[in-house]
This record gives C-alpha cells, structure tokens and sequence, in this order.
C-alpha cells in the first residue's frame, strides 16, 4: 500500500507542474545583488518621471557606458553600442552583434510614458481669488487617487521665437509643489453616495497653483492670475500664449521609497513601465558582443494607445532597423522577419485584498520574478498578440536554462477587465513577440508597489535573451 502510494506520488511529481516556490529558493547572495541593483533603478525612476526626462537620464548612462549616436551609412563592427533618439521622447540602442542582422535582430521593448495628470493647452484660470491649472488626465487612472497629494510639474515649453524651456518643480522638498482639492467628508454626503469613478469628474481635475495676488495698487482683475504668470515669466520668460506650444505634466512629487519591515517592495510613480525599461537598459549596458544585434527601445504613448509619431505605432523603430540592415546590405524587411521581440511590460501582481479580481492559477505573483503574458487584450482575446506555443516554447527554455525565475499569468478573470501592450504593434511587423515583465501591485496608482527580486529576474531575462539564448 505505501509502496503503491510511493508511485503515486511519484507520478505526480512527474507529470504535474511544482509548485513555484519563488523568493525562497533565491539565495541570499542573489537578494543581496537584487537590492544593489535596485538602488540605481531607484535612482533611474525618480530622475524619470516623464518620457522627456527617461530619454535623457538613459541616455546618460549609455553615453558614459560607451554608446554612440548612431550614423545612417556607417559600417558598424561586433561590440559597437549606438543610440538613436526620437524627438526627445523616446530612445533606440543598439549593440551590434557577430552576425549584424543577418539572423534577425532580438528586440526588448519597453515604454517609458506614465498614467498622470497634463495640462490643457489653456490651462490658467482664476476663480474666487485662487490660480488654477486646467488639465486633462493622460492613460488610464482612478480619478480620486490623483487629489489631494503633492503634485510636482515637468515639462517643455517652446516660446514663439522657437528657444525650449524645460521646466521642473516640487521635486525638491525646497520647492513649492501643486495639489487638486477634494470635498470635505462633512459635505461629501452627496459625493459618497456616488460610483468610484463618478465621485471625481475628469473636468474638475483643475490643478490649485496660486493664491496671492499681484502686489499693486490698481483696481483690476484676475490679479492671482496675474500673480502667477509674472512668476512664470520672471523665471521662465514665458507669457500665457506659450502654454500653447507646451507639454506639461503633474505627477506625484514624492520620491521612490523601499516599502515593508524587510525593505522587500519599492514603492514609488510609474514602475509602469520604468521597471521593465530601466532593467532592458541595463542589459543593454551590460552586453558586450552578442551573436545577433540586440535593440533596446524604450518607446512613449503607450499608457494611450501607442499613436503618435514617438509611440510604438510609428515607423521610427522599423526604419532603424533598415538602416541598420542596409549597412550590412541585408533587406530590412527579412531582418525583421526573422527577429525576435520581448514585449517588456509589467501585469498586474495578485493583490489579495481584491482576490476576487484574479484567477489564482493563472496569475504572477510578488516575489516569484518574471511573468510571460502570453496574450493581454480583453474578453475573448481581442486586440491582442497571441504568442504562438513555438515561440512561448523558446522563451521558456531560455529562461530555465538561465535559471531565471519566472512565471506566467493573465491580466485578472476573464470578461472582468483588460488591457494591451505593445506586444500587437511588434507582432505587426512580423516579429516573434510575448510580453515579459514585473508584477505589480496598485498598477497605475501613484505609488506602484514592485518585488525588488522580481526586477532583477526581469534584468537577468533580458541579459539572457541577448547573450544566452
Ligand atoms: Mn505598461
Ligand atoms: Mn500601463
């Protein structure tokens, strides 16, 4: 009988899947270089709050790690590293392989564009003697989460005469920041009463910016208004028109900051996906000459749809890598044909608080490294990439034969919800793609929560897609 048992058991551990066991299986060696890993992706989120600034800051690193502006013509070797940006707001780099593009190029996309808060293009009132800004929110947020918080302003604005002015405030503590009002609960009976995404109004998202007036004697109006826009000028040397030729953001000012007793989580703005892109880059940095050219992107608008010409819909990418296979006299439609593509976006970790949300089975979770989304979309698999089994059969071998820790999950319960990426835009350019990245907790809050360990596994996912696949 215990023999028969044994067998059992036996064929059980045969032929089910285990148990994932996650973190504590990871040695504290591992944890200890997750941790220090993740200081610098720290540093990289809360220096990129908006896509302008995450082009900047990871061109930075690139440039101090050997990487170029690329050249259109140039006759590039294996183990040159090349960047090519798009209009400020997102970043290409390429690490150019043995075999250049003969074979394909491997390609890690992730977006580096936020759920937030812009402004109107007219966007400064005044009303019963406080400033205002006008705004309209950018991706996909929970209305109430953005009130009542320390916002902080980044942007550009470009003046008549074409000169750009970048503007940065309520990041320093030294700083004044801005904030969205809510209603007293004493008067809120109303608003209580109402649905969660009704309480707040898109419209009334109006940002509070002012409130003293303009030191004069003359009996005129909007002297807060006034106020307001002579500081702007005096700093900036902007006057009310310019915010027509501007691109203005409010996001959360707090800094990222570690969260639990064990420092475990990190929580901070727009892990969405800087958490996926700041591990890509790394892994970028970190390759040394790879078999096949590898091609970091970290792409804008995608929290909106991926349109426009800075989001995964246009052609900038596609035409890099022509220009790249044009050099090394390859037709850039057959490079592309034979590419490979990790769609680099987090899913939603299971919370739970809100377990009901969720699938258990077929959901990532914190602490157990990264998850392969095979498909995203909504009900009955719309609008998404599939991934084929052929492809999710490469992924998984090469994440096992690196030892990463992975897992796989659906965004939520089927018919409950949905969401993309830009996993479907690659796919359309007939590469091979799967979307892989790191859970997260409150996805689009203004405080995410990610696993620290999970952020290394996405770092150690993309350096073995490029050099051990
Ligand atoms: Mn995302
Ligand atoms: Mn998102």
């Amino acid at each position: 009988m215990s023999d028969e048992k044994n067998k059992t058991k036996m064929l059980k551990e045969q032929l089910f899947m285990s148990a994932k066991k996650g973190i504590s299986t990871v040695s504290a060696e591992e944890i200890k270089k997750s941790d220090e890993f993740c200081e610098g992706y720290k540093e990289f989120l809360d220096n990129s709050p908006v896509e302008r600034e995450a082009v900047s800051y990871s061109l930075k690193l690139a440039e101090e790690n050997g990487f170029v502006e690329f050249e259109r013509d140039k006759q590039y070797k294996a183990g040159d590293k090349v960047y090519l940006i798009n209009r400020d707001k997102a970043i290409a780099l390429a690490v150019i392989g043995k075999n250049k593009t003969k074979n394909g190029v491997r390609l890690s996309i992730a977006h580096i564009d936020s759920p937030r808060v812009d402004l109107k293009p007219n966007p400064l009132y005044e009303d019963n003697n406080l400033a205002y800004f006008k705004t309209h929110y950018y991706g996909g947020i929970k209305k109430y989460q953005w009130t009542v918080m320390p916002l902080a302003l980044h942007g550009t604005v470009v003046k008549l005469d074409g000169t750009r002015v970048n503007i940065k405030v309520g990041v320093d503590e030294s700083e004044p920041c801005f904030c969205i009002t809510d209603l007293l609960p004493h008067l809120a009976r109303e608003q209580s009463s109402k649905k969660l995404g009704q309480a707040i109004e898109g419209e009334n998202l109006n940002v509070l910016v002012g409130s003293r007036p303009l030191d004069t004697e003359d009996e005129e109006s909007e002297l807060v208004k006034l106020n307001i826009m002579k500081i702007l000028n005096d700093k900036y040397g902007i006057t009310e028109g310019d915010f027509l030729s501007a691109e203005l953001c409010l996001v959360p000012a707090q800094k990222s900051r570690d969260v639990g007793f064990d420092r475990g989580l990190i929580g901070g703005y727009g892990h969405d996906d800087k958490v996926c892109a700041y591990p890509a880059l790394m892994a970028a940095i970190d390759t040394e000459i790879p078999e096949d050219t590898c091609i970091t992107y970290l792409t804008d608008k995608e929290e909106t749809g991926s349109d426009g010409n800075t989001g995964m819909q246009s052609d900038f990418l596609r035409y890099f890598v022509y220009d790249l296979a044009k050099s090394d006299g390859e037709e850039g439609y057959r490079v592309l044909s034979k590419s490979k593509c990790l769609s680099a976006d987090v899913n939603a970790a299971f919370d739970p608080i809100y377990a009901s949300a969720y699938e258990a089975k077929n959901s990532s979770y914190i602490n157990q490294g990264v998850i392969i989304s095979k498909y995203t979309g909504h009900g009955g698999k719309y609008d998404t990439s599939d991934a084929s089994a052929e492809y999710m059969g490469e992924i998984r071998s090469m994440l096992e034969k690196n030892k990463v820790m992975w897992q796989v999950g659906e965004l939520g319960k089927v018919d409950i919800g949905g969401g993309g990426t830009i996993a479907k835009f690659v796919a359309n350019m007939n590469v091979d793609v799967v979307d892989l990245g790191v859970p997260v907790l409150s996805m689009h809050a203004p405080f995410e929560l990610i696993s620290k360990i999970d952020v290394y596994e996405a770092y150690r996912a993309f350096y073995a897609f490029y050099n051990n696949m």
